[in-house]
């Protein structure tokens, strides 16, 4: 008497693995239309990962029927897998089923969920794959050096310091106290501070321009890249990931944010919005930029990063050739593809 599963039980299974076979080496859909347009094609079959029957593959008789007919001991293949896993049961041991099945369902289940196909997962990707810089459309990229400008935090201070020289040659100017604002969100300006206040003002200047020093910098002052990863084989990698190292530099300044454009007055600054730039880590010899990258599909460029990276190399850099390390990993990658990049830099 054979363990049979229950026709519900079949149509769970199936259902489980999106109809797809879950041999990792075959993945072939098992259902479709027939021609009678009442009729479903099924070339599934409901196998059982310890045999039904004392004499079939891999017989467990530790097993009560109930358990041999359970959803637990099925696994949906297509006709041929089912032929090929009951004739060589030393071959397709219990484990090696239940991993398949295992992964079959994570495999159905992530495909749902990202909208990619199943077959997509069904093997290693074995395509190529280019990474370039986005700007130069290639592997090598020039960025320019830093060039010096006036931070906001130094223009402030310097018209404080004016201020309290003009103070000097001409005492008189000197408020004794001052008008409150007009304008609730105006600061008082400086030629109506007195000298306590003024000196306050030059106490805290570089602290109160902390956030526009920044913004001068990495925001209108920095080089700015990202990378495009270019699939030139025939199926995605899945749930990419990209790591990009730069060997550590005292004279590379990398951000790790976007800062704001700070308003007119310095402490109403808005906090800095880090939504899509990717994460930036540091050890002994590099820094590493990452960001999960999604499905990397084929034949459709693609940016790397969601925002540009904001990167500063100080003049002593000039000239030098800064090479750079990136590692791709998917789901469908065993062992990461690594790809060089190299940075030139120029003088600003
Ligand atoms: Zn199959």
């Amino acid at each position: 008497m054979r363990d049979e599963f229950s026709p519900k039980d079949k149509d769970t299974l199936a259902k489980r693995v999106g109809y797809h076979c879950s041999s990792p080496n075959c993945r072939a859909l098992t259902a479709g239309p027939q021609e009678d347009p009442m009729k479903v094609l099924n070339v599934g079959v409901a196998s059982h990962i310890t045999a039904a029957s004392p004499d079939g593959p891999r017989y467990d008789n530790s097993l009560t029927s109930e358990q041999r007919s359970s959803l637990e001991n099925g696994i949906w293949l297509c006709q041929k897998c089912g032929k090929l896993i009951d004739n060589e049961p030393t071959r397709y041991t219990v484990e090696t089923l239940r991993e398949w099945k295992k992964q079959a369902e994570q495999n159905a289940l992530h495909a749902v969920e990202s909208g990619s196909r199943v077959e997509a997962l069904n093997s290693i990707f074995s395509g190529d794959i280019d990474v370039i810089f986005s700007q130069s459309r290639s592997s090598q990229i020039n960025l320019k050096a830093f060039e010096k400008f006036e931070f906001p935090s130094e223009v402030a201070k310097k018209n404080i310091l004016a201020e309290l020289e003009r103070r000097r040659k001409n005492p008189a100017l000197n408020p004794l106290f001052n008008l409150p604002s007009m304008d609730f969100f105006k600061e008082t300006p400086l030629s109506e501070m007195n000298l306590d206040d003024l000196n306050k003002e030059l106490d805290c200047v570089t602290q109160k321009y902390a956030d526009a020093d920044c913004y001068a910098l990495y925001e209108t002052h920095s080089n700015k890249f990202n990378l495009t990863i270019i699939n030139h084989g025939t199926e995605y990698i899945i749930d990419g990931h990209i790591e990009l190292y730069i060997p550590k530099n005292e004279r590379i300044f990398i951000s790790d944010r976007i800062f704001n454009k700070p308003s007119d007055y310095p402490f109403r600054t808005l906090p800095a919005i880090n939504s899509g730039y990717p994460k930036i880590e540091g050890d002994d010899s590099s820094t590493t930029i990452s960001q999960n990258t999604g499905d990397i599909r084929h034949k459709i460029p693609q940016r790397a990063f969601h925002t540009d990276i904001r990167i500063i190399f100080s003049q002593e850099l000039i000239g030098q050739e800064i090479e750079c390390l990136c590692k791709i990993f998917g789901k469908n990658l065993p062992d990461p593809i690594e790809k060089h990049l190299k940075i030139i830099v120029t003088p600003s």
